[in-house]
């Protein structure tokens, strides 16, 4: 299980509801940053994410809004007695930016932290899932991130059981794909399926574009920047940004089971408009605020 809360819901400025771009991903007990926008520690501090279990964080792009977190958080994690290396992954050639975050003063940070240079492609494995990264359509080089739980195999108990296959006969039979039973071979794929696993998908700041449909194709879950509301479409093409009806036609053509929108204009007092506008198209759309969990 992926356990998902959006810390901070706001794009470019915080507004008094929602703070600056990150998400939350736990697995396996491990803490996993999509953005650390300002003032990201003190949003993991509200919405109860303990922060010592950070494994890695990748970032979109190094516009400030989704970095200047980086800078407080690994203080705090060393002044927490942190010892475990941190990886931490920014579109290749933007490195040295993050760089400078971590290091502009004399912290004494006593741990190591891995700055990585992200290509298209798998960048990150996980004891049971992997991360991958493609290209997003913005001002400066982005990537969106794929998280993918891998397939699991789920044996016919019934059918195994029938057989006489049982104990360390399962582990073995998962290596050698067949196995002897009472002097009969039995093919994996004969007493078990497939069971595919969840995948999420993460998009900003970014037009709406090909590569995130292709990414996002029947995905669990996508979450996806949503600047503007409809009216403003030619300042999203402007900017770079998406607008609500253009996320929502985006989520539809992917067949993506849930659509979460986030990085809202702070023009906008209330998300409710841009809702309703993508509901119109996509109706399994949900538009986050600070603190917005889902577990997949
Ligand atoms: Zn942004
Ligand atoms: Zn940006």
């Amino acid at each position: 299980m992926f356990e998902i809360t959006v810390l901070g819901t706001s794009g470019s400025t915080p507004t008094r509801e929602r703070g600056m771009p990150s998400v939350a991903v736990v697995r396996d007990g491990l803490l996993y940053l999509f953005d650390c926008g300002e003032g990201t520690q003190m949003q993991m501090l509200r919405y109860g994410i303990n922060m010592s279990r950070l494994k890695a964080i990748f970032i979109s792009h190094v516009h400030g809004d989704h970095v200047i977190g980086i800078a407080g958080l690994v203080r705090s994690l060393a002044l927490n007695n942190r010892r475990e290396d941190l990886e931490i992954f920014v579109p290749a050639g933007s490195e040295k930016i993050v760089r400078s975050l971590v290091k502009f003063d004399n912290a004494i940070i006593g741990y190591r932290i891995i700055i990585k240079g992200v290509e298209a492609g798998r960048i990150f494995s996980g004891r049971d899932f992997s991360v991958s990264a493609f290209r997003l359509d913005h001002t400066v080089k982005t990537y969106g991130y794929v998280i993918s739980e891998n397939n699991k195999i789920k044996f016919n108990k019934v059918k195994c059981r029938k057989l006489g296959i049982r104990g360390m006969m399962f582990p073995e039979l998962l290596e050698k794909k067949r196995i002897n039973v009472n002097g009969k071979t039995v093919g994996i794929r004969s007493v078990s399926r497939i069971e595919k696993g969840k995948r999420v998908v993460y998009a900003t700041d970014t037009r709406p574009v090909r590569s995130t449909v292709n990414a996002a194709r029947g995905a669990d879950l996508l979450i996806h920047e949503c600047a503007y509301e409809e009216g403003e479409i030619a300042l999203a093409k402007e900017r770079k940004h998406s607008a609500s009806v253009e996320v929502a036609r985006l989520a539809k053509s992917s067949r993506v089971k849930m659509l979460v929108l986030t990085h809202f204009s702070a023009r906008y007092k209330t998300t409710a408009k841009i809702l309703k506008e993508a509901r119109s198209i996509f109706m399994r759309t949900f538009a986050a605020s600070d603190g917005y969990r889902i577990r997949i």
